[in-house]
């Protein structure tokens, strides 16, 4: 599996895991950069199979519509985020002062329970991490030492926000922290906004002044 990022506003990171053999492709968190996502799948020849959001907010999930129907791959999402998700007409209208009116996929299936996928060279995990919201989940990808955590981690020592949105939990984000960080050291975490880290660097920072 090899990883390519896309960077939106605020630092927001949409990832493409792609199969190295298969060129199967899962998109992850697509909140803005459509064009340029699409672009990329046609150029390098890419195959979408699926779009999986770590949570609903709009940072994530804006530009699902335009890929699904620019690909027709469905839209995965937990359902404790299925309301995020039917604000997010309201939510980008109320930031861009009525400039944009952003709908989100149509297509949407959603989960409530850690399970695993598999698309021929792609397999992954989905582990559950409430806490910023109550639907945000991790994709763990073992045999790539990789996971995908949204706003679970923010590198260096940091987390996504919890004390000013709606349907966040401060212990639920503990303990989705602390699931992270037990996975293995050498886990590379691919944050939601800004650059990597390591399980093994974060771990330092959170064990010793948090947890
Ligand atoms: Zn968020």
């Amino acid at each position: 599996m090899r990883v390519t990022r896309f960077r939106g506003g605020n630092q927001a990171n949409c990832y493409l895991a792609i199969g190295e053999k298969s060129k199967k492709t899962v998109i992850i968190d697509p909140g803005y950069n459509g064009d340029s996502i699409f672009k990329t799948l046609q150029e390098q020849q890419l195959e979408p199979v699926a779009i999986f959001a770590t949570h609903g907010h709009f940072d994530q999930v804006m530009a699902s519509k335009q890929i699904q129907e620019a690909t027709g791959v469905p839209f995965y999402i937990h359902k404790g985020d299925k309301e995020l998700l039917n604000e997010l007409p309201k939510i980008t209208r109320s930031f861009s002062g009525d400039l944009m009116n952003v709908h989100p996929a149509q297509n949407v299936i959603y989960f409530d329970k850690e399970q695993e996928f598999e698309f021929d060279d792609l397999f992954f995990e989905i582990i559950l991490t409430p806490g910023h919201t109550l639907g945000s989940v991790s994709y763990y990808w073992p045999h790539a030492n990789s996971v995908f955590c949204g706003d679970v981690l923010q590198a260096p020592g940091g987390c996504g926000r919890i004390m000013d949105w709606n349907f966040s939990s401060t212990l639920a984000m503990l303990s989705s922290i602390n699931r992270i960080l037990g996975l293995p050291f050498q886990t590379v975490v691919y944050c939601g906004h800004g650059k990597r880290t390591t399980v093994a660097k974060e771990a330092i920072f959170w064990k010793r002044e948090y947890l």
